[in-house]
């Protein structure tokens, strides 16, 4: 196994490895890929090499399906277009990791490509089975195809090897095929309001033990896409009401002015990272 606390998760540099403590917890930062993160992972997933997600998140994601079907429609039809004027034909089959409730499952169906959904807690294959949405709960090494866009929303933060996990996604991709992060912006103005001390805030930014243990930022992600031979199409930050890149949640008028708002000068809380895979059959 890794040591962490020798070589960073993402680049594997060990020269630019800055250790300190956050309240009651050791956090490392990487000064040449930008990453932040815990060397060892508190609590983990069942069945995965991820920490957990809180219940508070399942619930509210499970509570929130009904309301944010209309909206996953909405981001589906205008990633598409993204999707194939990227791929330069048609999108045929995508590969939601981490589906969760899968919500996007019939906004695909209706745009006539084949989704596939996986999610490592068995709470989501239940709750597909009783809204006929068909979520496996197995993990993707055990996938056998390849997919034109393979997706991953609020997940590779909870990975404890992103590398690995990356070697997973990109073997799954087809020749010229993409991969779709979203993740947490360890850049945002909540982060940055997060690491002004550890007296007034438990999490530093978007490390928030046991949940997210790793807390990227543009450059983490450039870096983890350059190491991959990956061609980088988009890197962005946006706010988690984005019109196109944006998070599917059921979002009250005052979030959505104030993620609007830290959108427009660059400190959103989403970091969006977009890249294809070459076009040689490997
Ligand atoms: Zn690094």
């Amino acid at each position: 196994m890794t040591n962490y606390n020798k070589s960073c998760p993402v680049c594997s540099g060990p020269d630019q490895l800055i250790p300190f403590q956050w309240g009651n917890y050791p956090v490392i930062h990487c000064n040449k890929c930008g990453l932040d993160y815990c060397s060892q992972m508190v609590e983990k997933e069942r069945g995965g090499d991820s920490s957990p997600v809180h219940l508070e998140g399942i619930e509210m994601m499970a509570n929130a399906f009904h309301k944010t079907n209309a909206l996953a429609k909405k981001y589906t039809e205008k990633r598409l277009a993204i999707y194939e004027s990227i791929l330069n034909r048609k999108c045929q089959d995508v590969l939601e990791v981490g589906c969760g409730p899968g919500v996007f499952y019939k906004p695909w169906q209706s745009a006539n490509v084949s989704w596939t959904g996986i999610d490592i807690n068995p709470y989501w294959k239940e709750f597909g089975q009783q809204n006929q949405i068909p979520i496996s709960n197995y993990p993707i090494d055990s996938i056998k195809d390849q997919y034109d866009v393979i997706m991953a929303y609020q997940v590779i933060e909870h990975v404890e090897d992103p590398v690995s996990f990356m070697k997973g996604i990109i073997a799954r991709l087809k020749p010229g095929g993409i991969v779709h992060l979203e993740l947490p912006n360890q850049n945002a103005l909540t982060s940055k309001l997060r690491r002004i001390s550890s007296q007034f805030s438990y999490d530093y930014g978007f490390i928030q033990p046991p949940m997210h243990l790793r807390a990227f930022r543009k450059k983490t992600i450039c870096r983890l896409f350059k190491d991959f031979n990956l061609e980088s199409k988009l890197v962005l930050t946006c706010g988690n009401t984005d019109k196109i890149w944006g998070q599917v949640r059921d979002y009250n008028l005052l979030q959505k002015s104030l993620y609007r708002l830290a959108g427009m000068f660059g400190l959103g809380s989403l970091l969006i990272g977009v890249a294809q895979k070459g076009d040689s059959i490997d």
